[in-house]
Order: C-alpha cells, then sequence, then structure tokens
C-alpha cells in the first residue's frame, strides 16, 4: 500500500479500496455519500477562522502542500459568502510548526472578492502569516464598534 504521512507524522487519511478510514477522523459520512451517482461534490474545507465575539466567520482555508492545488470551489464559496479565502502552502512532515516555519500563501478571495486566474504568492514564515492574519482581524474588530 502507499503509506503517506501526513504533516503530523500520522499516518496519512487515505480512501483505501473497500472505504475503511485508517485515521482518527470519522470519515464514514463522506465516503458513503460518494457513493452516491449523482453529479455532485461532497467538498471538506480545511478550516474556518471564526470570531469568538462574534460568532462571524473571517477567513476560509485550504491547507495544502501542493501549489497547484485546485481552489475554484474555494473561491465560490468565498465570493457568495463575502469572505477571506486563503491557499496556505506548508512544508512536509518532520518540521516543527512555530512562527519560524516556512510558508507561502495566495489570497483567493479578498473581502468577497475573487482573483481569478495567476496566483499572487507571499513567502515568508507562520510568523508573517500570523501578522496578515492580525490585520484581517484587527479589519474585523472595528465592526463591533
Ligand atoms: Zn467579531
Amino acid at each position: 500500500m502507499n503509506e503517506q504521512r501526513s504533516l503530523f507524522g500520522e499516518p496519512a487519511k487515505t480512501h483505501p479500496p473497500g472505504g475503511h478510514y485508517r485515521g482518527k477522523t470519522d470519515r464514514r459520512f463522506q465516503d458513503y455519500h460518494y457513493t452516491w451517482p449523482a453529479d455532485y461534490w461532497y467538498i471538506d474545507l480545511d478550516g474556518v477562522e471564526v470570531c469568538q465575539r462574534c460568532r462571524q466567520p473571517l477567513i476560509l482555508y485550504e491547507v495544502s502542500r501542493d501549489v497547484e492545488k485546485p481552489t475554484s470551489i474555494l473561491a465560490n464559496i468565498g465570493e457568495r459568502a463575502a469572505l477571506h479565502a486563503v491557499l496556505i502552502i506548508v512544508p512536509n512532515g518532520g518540521v516543527e510548526f512555530d512562527d519560524s516555519t516556512p510558508v507561502q500563501w495566495a489570497w483567493i478571495v479578498e473581502d468577497g472578492v475573487a482573483h481569478r486566474g495567476m496566483r499572487t504568492w507571499n513567502r515568508g514564515t507562520l510568523g508573517d502569516w500570523r501578522a496578515e492574519v492580525d490585520s484581517v482581524r484587527a479589519e474585523h474588530k472595528e465592526t463591533h464598534r
């Protein structure tokens, strides 16, 4: 079997023949949904940053190691929800995640407006990404007044 590792060194969560799932996450519903003969997909989002104070979503996250990761659906969701959406590229497994970890990110949607076509990559560290998120949070906090 093709043994893949997640970012955190655990066996990657794959869909082996037979549909059993080896990871910690229970994906039985997703696996079941994939058996439906329909012209629709069942898509996972990797994360949504939500303000704890007002319960409003701020940023949709797709996290990948693949700079070619398709994001057209993320763009559609971000536009319809009038949110920010980002594709963040993280290093391969075995790397500590701290503020010095190198990453790159591309805004797919900003303030509900999708950037289609060429991606503009930002390169830096997780600390730089944190600063970027802080600016989105600061903008959001203005809506509380
Ligand atoms: Zn809020």
